[in-house]
This record gives structure tokens, C-alpha cells and sequence, in this order.
């Protein structure tokens, strides 16, 4: 049998030779204790360091390290997508390269999947320690919101870790979207998946590619990729701000029938008129957010362009 590790790397020549150090006695592992050959897929998406020249190394002194590499950065979704449409193997794996997700679980994964009792065995985080307030309190806002739009639940704290077989493969890369979600894509494929609950750690060396601008954009692009909700509320804070206005109107019609009340302060008006047109704006603004995706689905331009690769790939 054979395992398929997926890894995006995005200018991380710092952490690639401690990673391999440390991935390697858990493959020897996994060939031992299963008889599973692992072959790593390195994607390398547009690195502007020595990544690539590491890949070429790791390359030429082992023949199971294969890479992948873009013409330019096209973000870890387009990266993980590459790598799965890149892996054949009966199982998939895919892991961030700074060993943040601990390689030792990988054993853990092969458990699962060679046991028979899930398709997929994925790593949760448990703990948000060492993560500033603001981004974990949102990143909770996120959840509970995107967790009531009616599509499945999206667990919290799931990270990208996992190993999957052979058929959640497949039903993933169906899924041939431009705009990439892979939380909410692996929740909507469904079958069976267990957890396997684990503790944070900081990264190996270098630092994190994500700003909080860059979370908050993720957020939203998830939002907007995974449920059409967002829509549905704009719909309904139209009808209520409609109603309100009844309610205003005929409040104003009996007041200057009864007491004959010429109009009164502006400042009022003022105020009700910049609520309004706020909250209109709004509303457009999220209907503009699901053009653009729109827009950009229908283009079908390709999720990512290879530059070079070890390998003729068989579906490149
Ligand atoms: N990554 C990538 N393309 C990008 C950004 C990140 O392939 O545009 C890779 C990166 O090399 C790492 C993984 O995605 O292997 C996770 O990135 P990072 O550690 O920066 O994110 P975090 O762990 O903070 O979520
Ligand atoms: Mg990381």
C-alpha cells in the first residue's frame, strides 16, 4: 500500500530539512507496522527563497520526495488541491510544513484508516493558547456564524492535518470549485471521520504567512464559499427595515392628524437616513461578494499553474 503526504511550502527553507528529520523514523513506522510506502508531494507555491532548490535537493537524494511547483503563489487551498489531484496513493495525507501539525500522528492516522473504522482521520485542536484574544474570539464568531448557514457543521479547531482514503479523495477533487474552502469542502463530502483531539505548538522556525487582515479575508471568502445564509439575512433586514418604516409612517400621519405637528428635527431625519442607506450598502456589499465569486467561477480559469515539476504527474 501506498500513502501520499501532501505538503504546501510557501518560502519555508528553514523548517524543510528540520521537517524531513523529523517526518522520517514515523514514515519508517508506518512501512513497518502496516507496510505502507510513503511518498512525499511537496508543493512549492511560488517561493521567493530557497525552496525550491531544497525541494531539488531532497529530490535527488531520495526518490519518494517529489515536488510540485507554481509559477507563482497561488495560496495553500490551490497548493493542498494540486497536491491531491498529484497523489495516488491509497491514502492521502496532508500536513503544514512547519511542524505545527505533530508528524508523529501520522502514525495515529494510518491506525484509523487501516482499522476500517473512518475515511478520514484528522487532527482537532484543542487549545487556542498563545493565539491573541481578538483572533480567537473571532474565530469563535466565525464558527457559531458559518455553523448555523444549514450545510454540515465545520468542528472547531480543525485544522487542514489529515488522512484520508482513497474514495474522500476523489469525492474532494470532484468538487473542482475555484474558490477553495477545504474545511467547509471536507465537511460537505461527509462519510465517516474521527477526530483526533491534539495541543497546539508554535512553529518550528520562520514565522506565519497569516495577518489578521489576511484571517479576516479567509473568513469571509469561507463565509462566502461555503453558504449563501449571509443573502438570506440581507433579505430579511429589508423586510425589517420596511416594516419599521410602516410602523414610522403611520405613527407620523396619526401624529400631525391629532395634534397637527408641523415637521420637526432634522437631526432625526438625519439620522434615520444615514442608518438606512448604511444598512443598504451593506446589503449590496454582500450580494457584491457573491457576484465577484460568481464571476470568478464562470471565468474557470485554472486553480493553479505548474512552472516545474520531478515528474510527469499523471494528470498534469
Ligand atoms: N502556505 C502555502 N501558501 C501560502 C501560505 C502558506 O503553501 O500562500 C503553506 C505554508 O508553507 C505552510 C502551511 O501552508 O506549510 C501553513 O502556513 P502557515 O504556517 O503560514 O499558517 P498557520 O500555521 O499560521 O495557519
Ligand atoms: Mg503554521
Amino acid at each position: 500500500m501506498r500513502l501520499s503526504l501532501i505538503i504546501p511550502c510557501f518560502n519555508e527553507e528553514e523548517v524543510l530539512n528540520l521537517f524531513m528529520d523529523r517526518t522520517a523514523p514515523v514514515i519508517e513506522t508506518i512501512r513497518e507496522k502496516h507496510g505502507i510506502d510513503t511518498e512525499y508531494i511537496f508543493i512549492n507555491d511560488g517561493s521567493t527563497d530557497g525552496t525550491l532548490a531544497i525541494l531539488k535537493q531532497l529530490h535527488a537524494e531520495k526518490p519518494s520526495v517529489h515536488y510540485i511547483s507554481f509559477s507563482r503563489n497561488f495560496g495553500k487551498e490551490a497548493a493542498l488541491y494540486a497536491g491531491l489531484e498529484a497523489a495516488d496513493g491509497d491514502f492521502t495525507a496532508m500536513m503544514d510544513v512547519d511542524l505545527q501539525d505533530p508528524p508523529e500522528m501520522l502514525i495515529q492516522m494510518a491506525d484509523i484508516l487501516v482499522s476500517g473504522r473512518a475515511d478520514c482521520a484528522a487532527a482537532r485542536r484543542m487549545n487556542r493558547d498563545g493565539e491573541p484574544f481578538l483572533r480567537s474570539w473571532f474565530a469563535r464568531r466565525f464558527y457559531s456564524l458559518i455553523n448555523r448557514s444549514g450545510n454540515p457543521d465545520l468542528a472547531e479547531g480543525v485544522r487542514d492535518y489529515r488522512m484520508m482514503t482513497k474514495q474522500v479523495r476523489d469525492a474532494v477533487l470532484s468538487m473542482c470549485e475555484y474558490n477553495r474552502f477545504s474545511k467547509g469542502i471536507f465537511a460537505w463530502v461527509g462519510f465517516r471521520t474521527e477526530w483526533i483531539p491534539y495541543e497546539h505548538t508554535d512553529r518550528a522556525a520562520g514565522k506565519s504567512k497569516w495577518s489578521f487582515k489576511d484571517l479576516t479575508y479567509y473568513a469571509i471568502e469561507g463565509l462566502v464559499g461555503y453558504t449563501v445564509k449571509p443573502l438570506e439575512i440581507a433579505a430579511w433586514a429589508g423586510i425589517v427595515f420596511f416594516l419599521l418604516s410602516m410602523i414610522g409612517i403611520v405613527f407620523i400621519i396619526v401624529r400631525k392628524l391629532i395634534f397637527g405637528d408641523p415637521v420637526a428635527g432634522w437631526p432625526s431625519l438625519v439620522c434615520i437616513i444615514l442608518f438606512c442607506s448604511g444598512v443598504q450598502l451593506f446589503c449590496t456589499g454582500i450580494i457584491g461578494q457573491y457576484l465577484a465569486k460568481t464571476y470568478l467561477e464562470v471565468k474557470k480559469r485554472p486553480v493553479y499553474i505548474v512552472a516545474e515539476t520531478d515528474q510527469a504527474f499523471r494528470k498534469m
